[in-house]
């Protein structure tokens, strides 16, 4: 069995304790591998390494080509190994192998060939006098030491999306992934190793949140902690962050709303509503979990979309024609179960999946749940599981005043043919993302950008490096008198 240690200065070492955890594979609860359990000494031992490889190294004074270089050179790595990834995240997470393959390791090479790209066009605006006595330069620069806490539900995009940039722009990285979903994370600092990014750029520490994340979040080393996750631990890290006032970029929950007005092609609306809600087993933050129907359309989609429903596999994640694999743990299994506990009194169960015969692994089939009250928990909380929940509408000022009332404010998507009822739901939906006529996709190009409840910050696009940048102004004096015009204000006569 494969044993991993934290990656600190480009070596692997040990946690100060010797402590190791077992990584669960939640197909089938067999241990793939043995993961160092690090601690508060082992958080400040990566952070010293990322702050002295920022304050003296060279990876924050390199030209931005070779800091591109090498990001493109770990791209080549994911994509030579690009099977042996796709396994390691099958393994580690249970999504189905055509997933993993085609979609997570697929992208997130896209992602890092797209951030390699944008480190070379971080530029600053100014360069004139903008009083006549002085020239003004904008410098645009990394922030510095960043901390990069990421979720278990997409272990590999989510550490490219938040430490990918970061390291882009000039800044060096702690990594703490998520302590069920590591090890994607772990192969991924073998390749930087290989890839020439120097020591103490790129480190990573396994452990639990409360120790190793806390650290992170509070270590006065640290500039910047750029999250993604829970609310609730978005909340505790704003708090806890706030004593030593550092940079935030906080990509939380959603609960997007999937609208279907009465003009929409139902077949493809159907279609969408399954992979919205059902995407990495509805374990995703802009998973279409709210399906608002027009009434004049709801029996028909209603009907069409339970039959699609029910062609979805669940099963072994290693088969090609598996559609969805099991949850990421018995804790979140029992999680969603309770939400199907509570959509029962709060509506009505339209289609259940039933259990799963499967002898091991955290498997539950798709549910859908119908109901009225947009104040229900089912449609105000996210469930983070394949438990989608309908509802009927009449007009489009209701869906819209609906949709909108959540906390959350991350995706959204809004199917018709009238370009005008699309538009309209463009400018009035406070989520950061709305698809017309699709829901999921986020070219690398394109910021994903959290409103209300669910952050704020940009993952992906140009706007992610300029998170991880911050301006300097440097002025320069053109008259080279001792006393400038202005000096008699503070002392002195004109
Ligand atoms: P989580 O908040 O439980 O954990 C996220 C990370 O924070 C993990 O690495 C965890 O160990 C760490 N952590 C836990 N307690 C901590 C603490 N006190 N201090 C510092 N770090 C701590 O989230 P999760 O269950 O791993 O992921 C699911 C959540 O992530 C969902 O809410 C989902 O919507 C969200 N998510 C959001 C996006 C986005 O782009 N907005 C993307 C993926 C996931």
């Amino acid at each position: 069995m494969k044993t991993y240690g934290l990656f600190i200065n480009n070596e692997w070492v040990k946690s100060s304790r010797e402590e190791e955890e077992n990584v669960i594979n939640p197909a089938n609860e067999e241990t793939i591998a043995k993961v160092q359990k690090g601690g508060v000494e082992d958080a400040r031992a990566a952070i010293d390494a990322a702050r002295e490889a920022f304050d003296k190294g060279e990876w924050p004074r390199l030209s931005p080509a070779s800091r591109a270089e090498a990001i493109l050179k770990l791209s080549r790595f994911l994509e030579e190994d690009i099977i042996k990834f796709g396994e390691t995240e099958l393994a580690n997470t249970g999504k189905p192998v055509k997933q993993v393959v085609d979609y997570d390791v697929a992208y997130t090479i896209d992602n890092l060939r797209f951030f390699a790209g944008a480190a070379r066009i971080i530029d600053g605006v100014a360069a004139k006098e903008y009083v006549t006595e002085g020239t003004s330069i904008l410098r645009r620069e990394p922030v510095g030491v960043v901390g990069a806490i990421t979720p278990w539900n997409y272990p590999l995009m989510m550490v490219a999306w938040r430490a990918i940039p970061a390291i882009a722009a000039g800044n060096t990285v702690v990594v703490k992934p998520a302590t069920y979903t590591p090890l994607s994370t772990l192969e991924l600092a073998n390749a930087v190793k290989e890839a020439g990014i120097p020591k103490g750029v790129f480190n990573v520490v396994t452990g639990p949140g409360s120790t190793v994340g806390e650290e992170i979040a509070t270590n006065p080393k640290v500039d910047m902690v750029a999250f993604t996750g829970s609310n609730e631990v978005g909340r505790r890290i704003s708090s806890i962050a706030s004593g030593t006032v550092k940079r935030l970029s906080l990509e939380l929950g959603g609960k997007a709303p999937f609208i279907v007005f009465n003009d929409a092609d139902i077949d493809a609306a159907t279609e969408g509503a399954v992979v919205g809600s059902f995407v990495n087993n509805g374990q995703d933050c802009s998973a279409a979990t709210r399906i608002y129907v027009q009434e004049s359309v709801y029996e028909k989609f209603r009907k069409m979309y339970i039959e699609k429903i029910k062609k979805i596999k669940v099963g072994d994640p290693t088969k090609r024609d598996t559609d969805l694999g099991p949850l990421i743990s018995s804790e979140q299994l029992k999680r969603v179960r309770g939400y199907v506990e509570v959509g029962k009194n709060e509506g009505e169960v339209l289609y259940d999946g039933g259990e799963q015969e499967f002898k091991s692994g955290f498997f539950i089939r798709p549910v859908l749940i119908g109901t009225e009250d947009n104040k229900a928990r089912i449609v105000q909380e996210e469930i983070f599981g394949p438990v989608s929940v309908i509802l009927k509408f009449k007009g489009y000022e209701e869906v819209i005043e609906k949709a909108n009332d959540v906390i959350y404010g991350l995706g959204s998507s809004v199917w018709t043919k009238d370009v005008r009822t699309a538009m309209m739901a463009a400018r009035d939906l406070r989520f950061g993302t709305v698809w017309i006529n699709d829901h999921v996709p986020i070219p690398s190009e394109m910021p994903w950008s959290p409103m209300k409840g669910s952050g704020f910050g940009a993952s992906t696009s140009r706007y992610s490096l300029e998170e991880f940048t911050t301006l300097k102004h440097v002025y320069v004096d053109l008259t080279g008198a001792a006393r400038k015009s202005w000096y008699y204000q503070v002392y002195g006569e004109k």
